[in-house]
């Protein structure tokens, strides 16, 4: 590759111009740290940008990207909705049929209320479950991610759970009980003794946070226990919905939840979400006075997106060509930090997976926090600098238009990354 400076000339240019106008140069505070590279264009699974250099991307917009980047027939799907109208103010034959096809692939819902973005369908989903138990309190996990508003931000970037940011509500998390992930006593002490639980919110495979899964049974057991407390449970499926399997972790792992919320890979990288649930908790957004409300709900291009990214999963699902590329990258890179002599540990599922340092066992948040996540996030710019695109908390999401080339490529750079600056 060409000279660092030479490289990024245009994006540093860019990036000069970006800072006059927009805080630290980005639009999301997930972005402050990472790679100052402006991208001209993407496609499949290959992002390209302003300087001329390749990557291949394994953070897939932060995992919208399922089916890579700009597939054939969603960018059709969306060309021909803009040509009828952006956004009427009424409804439209899409939105039933986005519908339909959502509940229909997930296979346990009733109802379905779209929206624009995960934090606001996790909103949703809070408000309902107060609403339809009439208690308050939240029962939630360690290290598990829920967006960025103020009753839920609890995290440093999505990894810690102290407070996460100045100028948060004093006490916007008084509300909210913490325990560890996998650990089925303390959960269940909690929910006996936790005065007016109304749910409980999880992602059922943590992913923000290491890729963790949860332990055998342990899913079960909490459904178990939310159900005798009449305590409503709430799967967080932002990321795993539609990655794990067309019925997302729910299916994976045989639990059925109350609520869950969608986004990410649903709409294949245009920003829409969903809540989704039983038609008696669904039905308190008609009949129980629960407002659950949104400009651009429903709106004409993200129903498009939707239906068309969700009936394409139904009618091919690629999941086991992801799991056979995922299977083989994780192998790869496991070979390549044992050439290295490194404690290179990559755990978790071939679709989406967590690459960092250390041999310490991982269960929970705490004791992810035992492995040198640091050390990770330092090899990061040096592998985006040979073309691997991937984010600085370690984890790998994996696409339908990954393959053979990509395989190649993102094993030779990892390689070259860690050989360089031996
Ligand atoms: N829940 C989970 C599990 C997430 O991973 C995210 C986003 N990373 C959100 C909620 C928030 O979604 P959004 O960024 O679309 O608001």
């Amino acid at each position: 590759m060409s000279d660092a400076a030479q490289l990024l000339a245009r994006s540093h240019e860019l990036r000069e111009r970006a800072l006059v106008r927009t805080p630290g140069g980005v639009h999301s505070n997930v972005r402050l740290g990472g790679p100052q590279v402006f991208i001209e264009y993407a496609r499949d699974a290959w992002l390209y940008d302003v300087d001329g250099e390749n990557y291949v991307d394994y953070l897939l917009g932060q995992g919208p990207n399922f089916l890579g980047h700009a597939p054939r027939h969603l960018v059709e799907a969306v060309s021909s909705a803009c040509e009828r109208g952006l956004i009427f103010g009424g409804q439209h034959k899409l939105e039933v049929e986005a519908s339909e096809v959502v509940c229909e692939a997930l296979g346990w819902p009733d109802m379905v209320r779209f929206g624009v973005s995960g934090t606001e369908s996790v909103q949703a989903a809070l408000r309902l479950a107060r609403a339809a138990t009439g208690r308050k309190r939240v029962i939630r996990f360690e290290g598990h991610y829920h967006g960025w508003l103020d009753n839920v931000l609890a995290a440093e970037g999505s990894l810690g759970w102290g407070t996460a940011s100045v100028g948060q509500l004093p006490g916007h998390l008084d509300d909210f009980a913490f325990v560890p992930w996998n650990d089925e006593e303390r959960f269940a002490r909690a929910i006996e003794e936790e005065p007016d639980v109304a749910a409980v919110i999880m992602e059922p495979i943590m992913i923000n946070a290491g890729v963790i899964e949860p332990a055998p049974g342990y899913l079960d057991a909490v459904r178990a226990l939310c159900s005798k407390h009449g305590v409503v449970l709430i799967f967080d499926e932002v990321i795993s919905g539609f990655r794990l399997g067309l019925g997302g972790a729910a299916a994976r792992y045989g639990v059925v939840p109350d609520l869950a919320t969608y986004g990410k890979a649903m709409a294949g990288g245009w920003p829409a979400s969903a809540l989704a649930g039983r038609a008696e908790l669904m039905e308190l957004f008609d009949k129980g006075g629960v407002n659950h409300s949104g400009t651009f709900n429903g709106s004409v291009v993200a129903m498009a997106a939707t239906h068309a990214t969700v009936s394409h999963l139904m009618d091919s699902p690629p999941y086991e060509r992801i799991a056979s590329h995922g299977g083989a990258l994780m192998d790869g890179l496991r070979g390549i930090g044992e050439a290295h002599d490194l404690p290179l540990r990559v755990e978790g599922l071939p679709m989406a997976f967590h690459v960092s340092f250390g041999t310490a066992e991982v269960t929970d948040y705490r004791s992810l926090q035992s492995l040198d996540l640091d050390r990770y996030a330092r090899l990061v710019p040096e592998l985006v600098a040979h073309g691997l695109w991937v984010a600085g908390r370690g984890v790998w999401y994996v696409s339908a238009c990954h393959g053979a080339d990509e395989l190649d490529a993102a094993l030779t750079r990892f390689d070259k990354t860690l050989t360089d600056r031996a």
